[in-house]
């Protein structure tokens, strides 16, 4: 077990004292989402009126004409319940849902530029006014995406199959304004996005 001076944690808050007024304040985080560790010199739960007087009715509790003190520990640990049931299964899904969600950031624009790559080659349907449009407004997307650093790989590959398809364009252009006949055949690391995203 590590030593107590070399634990870390990282949490919103810290409560010391696991006795009724922290065992609240735990409730309390849980309902405004935030996190909570609870510090405790005794090993138990419940302060005072655990460790000095369990079997004590208590008569001024609103709501309850007469509680044992140990009966009131128990209700407020059994507050915490639900939270435990909706926080366990979020922290652990939390990471499956955030790398998804940043994937698909990623696989939006592939699908888009892939579209774009499709119309490319399809014959009589090369807009090429609207494909330039469309894929600077793609790379300016690409640009602004906010990923961390984990994704940089991906990002890279997107930014790069922009490029390629940037190229094909310019050759249709040049094709369609007769600076060039007959077509380049694409490099091998130019032959298709869709191979290259999926
Ligand atoms: C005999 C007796 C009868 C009582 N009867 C009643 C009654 O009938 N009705 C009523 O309203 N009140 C009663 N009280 C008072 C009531 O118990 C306290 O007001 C209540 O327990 C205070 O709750 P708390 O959570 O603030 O602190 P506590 O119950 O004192 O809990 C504090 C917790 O913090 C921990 N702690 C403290 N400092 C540190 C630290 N530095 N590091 C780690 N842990 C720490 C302690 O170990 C403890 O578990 C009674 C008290 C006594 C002694």
């Amino acid at each position: 077990m590590p030593e107590l001076k070399d634990a870390q944690h990282k949490t919103d808050i810290c409560i010391i004292g696991a006795g009724p007024v922290g065992l609240f304040a735990v409730f309390e985080c849980g309902m405004l989402k935030m996190h909570c560790h609870v510090v405790d010199a005794l090993d138990m739960t419940g302060g005072q009126c655990a460790a000095l007087y369990p079997e004590k009715p208590i008569y001024d509790i609103p709501g309850y004409p007469a509680i044992d003190a140990a009966d009131l520990i128990g209700k407020l640990v059994f507050l915490l319940i639900p939270l435990i049931g909706v926080l366990y299964p979020m922290m652990r899904f939390l990471p499956t849902v955030y790398d998804w969600t940043m994937r698909h950031k990623i696989t939006r624009l592939y699908g888009e530029l892939r579209l774009l790559e499709e119309d490319l080659e399809t014959p009589g349907r090369k807009d090429i006014a609207a494909a330039t449009a469309k894929l600077d407004h793609l790379e300016s997307q690409a640009n602004r995406l906010k990923m961390p650093v984990a994704y940089a790989n991906q990002v890279f590959n997107l930014r790069h199959h922009i490029d390629i398809v940037r190229a094909s364009l310019k050759r249709h252009a040049d094709r369609a304004a007769g600076l060039q006949s007959p077509p380049a055949a694409p490099t091998k690391s130019e032959s298709s996005v869709a191979a290259m995203s999926s």
